[in-house]
């Protein structure tokens, strides 16, 4: 993969493209996102397949059947996802059966690009796994594209990217340049998000923020996640919650659940997080003072889907640094969906 990074690097798209050699490209990206996904392959017009601008989270199987389907119709021989995790999951779906190249240019701090990881969504159940054919082989990272993020999807979108840093820190496969990273990436999204709230247009900001959105992605993709990817998968499923804010209101709780029992990992995140209490109070502060979502009933999640999910995460194993009961797992749920603080 090679990555190219910094403000104004969207412009280096043509020779990126040239560079693979790719001759008819099919770009995909949210609905919201076509004018920027037109304006970004504007340059590449005669290579420029087809637009599809329906991508959606979680990719539904149907949109992944469309857009193979429109792939092969058009010819394309690469993929150009502009946009988020719904659009490199939708370029990804299509890879995972063509084997056809993703170039991604990320808008969102969500990491998808820097990980080997698919999912496809059909009813209440979301299928993932890992593929090489689905990691983009190039990424182009342009802090500039990101200044429209808007706040409350760029604190969100901050704070599954902190998912993953802090998920990779206990993964049973880290490693200590994995941890290195994660640890730099908590401190540039903590410090960066901030600033965003109060100047969402600071250029210096946003830099960094994406700078510590790659890092955490490349946690992501480098290691295995465990209980808290497992609950926000489930979560997502069976409720169809956004995927950001989900990982938003879920992750001081089960911090509050894992880190006694991994001491280590958990002076490293507080140090890393750079205030004063436990990793989850201090998260669960942080959201809070950033004005995010504290509660998966403000989500809109109803009170009766908890038992679904819990049956559903305690249904095949999982990796985590510690055995999880039933009680444990309601326990956590109950607190996410009322909003109460962590334990
Ligand atoms: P998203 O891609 O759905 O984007 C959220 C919203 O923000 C969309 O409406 C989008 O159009 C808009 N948007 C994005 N960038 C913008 C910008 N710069 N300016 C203005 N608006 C912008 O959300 P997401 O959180 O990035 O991605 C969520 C999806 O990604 C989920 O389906 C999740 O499962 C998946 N995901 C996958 C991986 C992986 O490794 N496979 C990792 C993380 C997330």
């Amino acid at each position: 993969m090679r990555v190219r990074f910094g403000p104004g690097v969207a412009g280096d798209l043509v020779a990126e493209v040239d560079d693979l050699t790719l001759g008819s490209l099919l770009v995909v990206c949210t609905p919201g996102h076509r004018e920027l996904a037109e304006r970004l392959s504007e340059p590449l017009r005669h290579r420029r397949a087809g637009l599809l601008d329906g991508a959606r989270m979680h990719v539904p199987q149907e949109d992944a059947d469309r857009a193979r389907a429109e792939a092969q119709r058009l010819g394309a021989d690469g993929l150009l996802a502009v946009g988020g995790g719904s659009a490199i999951g939708l370029a990804k779906a299509v890879a995972l059966t063509t084997g056809l190249p993703v170039v991604a240019v990320p808008t969102t701090y969500a990491g998808s690009e820097m990980t080997s990881i698919w999912g496809i969504s059909d009813g209440t159940t979301k299928r993932t796994g890992r593929d090489r054919r689905v990691l983009p082989v190039s990424v182009l990272y342009d802090p500039a594209l990101t200044l429209s993020l808007p706040v409350e999807v760029s604190v969100t979108s901050g704070m599954n990217a902190l998912a993953h840093a802090a998920e990779a820190l206990y993964a049973p496969d880290r490693s200590p340049v994995v941890s290195l990273m994660a640890d730099d990436g908590i401190r540039r999204l903590v410090r960066a998000l901030p600033r965003i709230v109060s100047a969402p247009t600071d250029l210096g900001a946003r830099t960094s923020a994406l700078y510590g959105a790659w890092l955490c992605g490349a946690c992501l993709g480098a290691t295995t996640m465990s209980l808290h990817h497992r609950l926000c998968h489930a979560l997502g499923g069976v409720s169809s919650l956004p995927h950001a804010a989900t990982h938003t209101v879920v992750l001081p709780h089960v911090l509050a659940l894992n880190l006694p029992a991994v001491p280590d990992v958990a002076s490293r995140l507080e140090q890393a997080l750079g205030g004063p209490g436990s990793a989850g109070a201090q998260l669960y502060e942080l959201a809070a003072l950033l004005g995010a979502p504290s509660s998966l009933r403000s989500l809109g999640m109803p009170e009766t889907d908890l038992t679904t999910v819990v049956d559903q995460v305690l249904s095949a194993p999982y990796a985590n640094p510690r055995p999880v009961s039933r009680l444990d797992l309601v326990d956590l749920l109950a607190r996410a969906w009322s909003g109460a603080p962590p334990r």
